[in-house]
């Protein structure tokens, strides 16, 4: 563990263009010639290392992709998708089958709870959600039927930590597949390293890092990776969340910077964090003291890489939040908008947001209050000046004193 680098990995690896170029040649086609019939077949037997079919099997930038997020993680395969629930749905449905049941953590991205709520029983798949951070709950929920135990590294928008190293123990002791969402923490924590079998992400958020697609990652061994992508019973072959060639290089342009942002937007969201709790806000941020998995985290944590740039604030009431928002908005700190890993710092009101698909009695149980804001720090340049702004439309809205 302690000579593991991810980023250190992704940038061992080296690939030309065709013609020399220094990034690699983007694949323009759907489809791929055989010089033989018999090449042909092998291939889609899956008996052709390095020949190409289709490109919603794969394609050469999405293999080259593939290798740099697998070597992130430090898993032997991956395979990228159109989206993260393009990437979350697939492995989900490639795990379990009708009667199989999942031990999921209860704060977990609204989508991935509305599946697994609402979709996944259409096709006999059920879900006990659970509070990840009791052990003995987690436990509990297994059943001779359960095959997987599903969380977030931090989980979306509480930031509860998940202790990846002691669940992976658990699902081991009863032979489950343990999937861990790793959006939030791109870098700063290594989930198969802890003992995960299954790493995804989101590449919309930090590791594109740009707002302008979305796209997702299945980061397994090569065994899950070639099931998921089998021409006859694969869920990503046969459900086709297949990311475009064009996007995947300009994904992999962006994951080129994405150890320096991580290091930019902790050591941001760490200032505001301090400060605000320092002011009086309830401030929820795994780099805190204050956080109930402070030092758990810091332990599972690649130090350089920090606590992350996901912050919450509680400002007390939703139209404190929302007129916050608006006012912050207006005076260019961030945007009100859903997602996160931006330049720029967004926010919104997760309650009536990403986690609206949670029912309110849920949220409440789960601790989402209506006053909360789920913030992801930017890049800013100077983030004592941008400390300073926040701070004035909070005095402005009453939520601090001057
Ligand atoms: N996982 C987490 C933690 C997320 O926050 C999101 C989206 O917000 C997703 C998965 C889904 O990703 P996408 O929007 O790329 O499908």
């Amino acid at each position: 563990m302690k000579n593991f680098n991810p980023a250190d990995n992704i940038q061992d690896l080296q690939y030309f263009g065709e013609f020399g170029g220094v990034n690699p040649s983007i694949s323009d086609s759907s489809t791929y010639t055989f010089l033989s019939a018999k090449t042909m077949f092998d291939t889609f037997e899956g008996n052709m290392e390095g020949c190409y079919l289709y490109s919603r099997h794969s394609s050469p930038s999405n293999l080259y992709l593939d290798k740099a997020l697998a070597a992130m993680e430090g898993t032997a395969s991956a395979n990228v998708s159109a989206s993260g629930m393009g990437a979350i749905t697939p492995t989900l449905l490639q795990l379990c089958g009708t009667d199989d049941h999942v031990v999921s953590s209860r704060t977990i991205y609204g989508g991935t709870y509305a599946f697994l709520k609402n979709f996944a029983p259409r096709l006999g798949i059920t879900t006990t959600f659970t509070d990840i951070t009791k052990l003995e709950i987690v436990e509990a929920a297994i059943t001779p039927n359960t095959k997987v135990l599903y969380c977030e590294t931090v989980s979306n928008p509480l930031l509860e930590v998940a202790d990846i190293e002691r669940l992976s123990k658990i699902a081991k002791r009863h032979n489950l597949t343990l999937v861990v969402d790793n959006t939030f923490s791109p870098l700063s924590v290594s989930p198969a390293k802890l003992g995960a079998d299954i790493v995804i992400h989101s590449l919309t958020k930090y590791i594109n890092g740009s707002s302008d697609t979305v796209g997702g990652v299945t980061c397994a061994s090569q065994e899950f990776i070639d099931s998921l992508k089998n021409v006859n019973s694969g869920a990503s072959m046969l459900l086709g969340p297949t990311m475009d060639s064009m996007r995947s290089a300009s994904v992999m342009k962006n994951l080129r910077t994405l150890h320096i942002r991580m290091k930019q937007h902790s050591h941001n969201a760490m200032y505001l964090a301090e400060r605000f709790e320092k002011d009086g806000l309830i401030t929820v941020y795994p780099g805190l003291k204050s956080h109930p998995s402070h030092t758990l985290y810091k332990m599972m944590i690649n130090q350089e890489y920090g606590f992350g740039g996901m912050m919450t604030l509680d400002v007390g009431t939703l139209a404190k939040a929302n007129a916050l928002m608006e006012l912050m908005q207006s005076k260019n700190l961030g945007y009100l908008a859903v997602s996160l890993g931006f330049y720029k710092t967004l926010f919104s009101a997760p309650g009536t947001s990403t986690s609206s698909e949670i029912p309110l009695d849920e949220q409440i149980e789960m601790g989402l209050t209506d006053g909360l804001i789920r913030f992801s720090i930017g890049l800013d340049n100077d983030i004592e000046r941008t400390y300073q702004m926040m701070r004035s439309c909070m005095v402005e809205i009453q939520i601090l004193q001057n």
